[in-house]
C-alpha cells in the first residue's frame, strides 16, 4: 500500500528557461478533461486497492497547480475528497507560484484541508528572476506569504536556486538573507542543472550561457548549509532545510524508498517493488485513462532485489541521517556491509562516507560530491 500520493498538474502560465518537467503552456489546453481523467484514475486506484487509510501525505505538484482557476482547483479538491482516503492524511501540500496565490485560490486550498504550501521563489533579485523566465518578483513573494498566513497557513516552504546564469555570490547571500526574513518553516535550495530541451541548454550550446564556476557553485552550496544552520534550519536532506518538526513527510517517503502512487501525465508510482510511469503527453494520458478504464502507465518495471538495495542506498544517502543499518537488514534480510562492503570501504577511505553504530551517512565532503558516492553504489550488487 502506498503511504503517499502525488498528483501532477502539468500546466504553466509561463515556461521557465531551466525547466525540463512534464509541463505544457496553459493556454488552449484541455484542462477540464484532464481534471476529469485524474478523477477516473483516482477512482480506479481505489478500486484496485492501492491506496487505503495508510495514506499519510498528498502532494500536488507540477507544472503549477495554482495555474488552475479557483473553480478548477475546487473541482480537483472535490475529486480528491470524494475518492481518496483522507482520514489519516497528516500532510497535504500544494506547489504554488507566488503571483497566482490570490485570496480566492488560497481559500479553496485552505477549505480543502491543504496544510502545507510550497512556493517557487528561486531568487529575490527581480532582474535574475526575469533572466530565468519567472514572472513573479520579490514583492509578490512577500504578498503571497502574507496572504497565506492571514488565512492560517502555518507550514510554508520556499524553493530557492543557486548557480544561476550571471548570479553573483553576493546575490545568493542576499537571497538567503531575504528568505530568512520571511521566517517560513521550510526551505529547499537547488543548484541549477542545465537539462536538454530547455532554453538554457540551447543557449549553453551556443556558448551564450554564463554560469558561475564549479568552485563558485560549491561555495554557494557551502554558504547555504552554513547560513541555514546559523538561522535555525536544520539540514535533513542534501537540498532541504527545516525548522524542527517541519521536514517534508511526503519527500521523506521517496528518500526512504517507501511506496507512493502518482496520478497524472508522466507521474511515477512505486508499489510492491514495481516502478510505473504514466504517459507524458496530455492527450495520450487522457486517451489511455478512458481506454484502459482508469490507468495510463506506459512502462512497468519490476525491480530485482539488487536494484531495490541500490536504490535504498542512493536515496537514503541523500538524507543527512543516512541509511539505517537496521532498516536495511529488516527490509532485505542482509547486512548492508555484506552487500556493499567494498564500496563502503572505498567511500570511507576517501572521506566521503562516515558511519555510526546505526547509520551510514555522507560526510561534508561527501555532500559536495554526492553524485560520485551514489554512482559507487549503482550496478554493483
Ligand atoms: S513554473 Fe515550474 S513547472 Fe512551470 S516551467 Fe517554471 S519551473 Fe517548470
Amino acid at each position: 500500500m502506498a503511504e503517499a500520493a502525488y498528483i501532477h498538474i502539468p500546466f504553466c502560465e509561463q515556461i521557465c528557461h531551466y525547466c525540463d518537467f512534464n509541463k505544457f503552456f496553459l493556454q488552449n489546453q484541455p484542462v477540464d478533461d484532464y481534471l476529469q481523467a485524474l478523477r477516473l484514475e483516482m477512482i480506479k486506484a481505489m478500486e484496485d486497492q492501492v491506496l487505503n487509510e495508510e495514506l499519510k501525505t498528498i502532494f500536488i505538484g507540477g507544472g503549477t497547480p495554482t495555474s488552475l482557476s479557483a473553480k478548477q482547483l475546487d473541482h480537483l479538491m472535490e475529486s480528491i475528497h470524494q475518492t481518496l482516503p483522507m482520514q489519516s492524511v497528516v500532510e497535504f501540500t500544494v506547489e504554488c507560484n507566488p503571483d497566482q496565490l490570490t485570496m480566492e485560490k488560497l481559500s479553496v486550498l485552505k477549505n480543502a484541508g491543504v496544510n502545507r504550501l510550497s512556493i517557487g521563489v528561486q531568487a529575490f533579485q527581480d532582474s535574475l528572476l526575469k533572466k530565468i523566465g519567472r514572472t513573479h518578483n520579490k514583492e509578490t513573494v512577500f504578498q503571497a506569504v502574507e496572504r497565506a498566513r492571514s488565512l492560517g497557513f502555518e507550514n510554508i516552504s520556499i524553493d530557492l536556486m543557486y548557480g544561476l546564469p550571471g548570479q553573483m555570490i553576493e546575490e545568493w547571500k542576499e537571497t538567503l538573507s531575504v528568505a530568512f526574513s520571511l521566517e517560513v518553516q521550510h526551505m529547499s535550495a537547488y543548484s541549477l542543472i542545465v537539462e536538454p530541451k530547455t532554453v538554457f541548454y540551447n543557449l549553453m550550446r551556443k556558448g551564450k550561457l554564463l554560469l558561475p564556476s564549479q568552485e563558485e557553485e560549491a561555495f554557494m552550496y557551502e554558504t547555504v548549509m552554513n547560513e541555514m544552520e546559523r538561522h535555525g534550519y536544520h539540514q535533513y536532506e542534501l537540498s532541504n532545510f527545516a525548522r524542527k518538526g517541519f521536514e517534508s513527510k511526503h519527500n521523506l517517503t521517496y528518500w526512504h524508498n517507501n511506496h507512493y502512487y502518482g496520478f497524472g501525465a508522466g507521474a511515477h508510482s512505486y508499489l510492491d517493488g514495481i516502478r510505473r510511469e504514466n504517459a507524458r503527453p496530455l492527450k495520450k494520458y487522457i486517451e489511455m485513462i478512458y481506454k484502459n478504464n482508469g490507468t495510463a502507465f506506459v512502462s512497468e518495471n519490476m525491480l530485482t532485489k539488487e536494484e531495490m538495495m541500490e536504490e535504498e542506498m542512493f536515496l537514503g544517502l541523500r538524507t543527512i541521517r543516512g541509511v539505517s543499518k537496521k532498516r536495511f537488514r529488516d527490509k532485505y534480510g542482509l547486512d548492508v556491509g555484506e552487500v556493499f562492503g567494498p564500496q563502503i570501504e572505498e567511500q570511507l577511505r576517501k572521506g566521503l562516507l562516515s558511519e555510526s553504530a546505526s547509520h551510514l551517512f555522507l560526510t561534508r565532503k561527501g555532500m559536495l560530491l554526492g553524485n560520485e558516492v551514489f554512482q559507487a553504489f549503482l550496478a554493483v550488487s
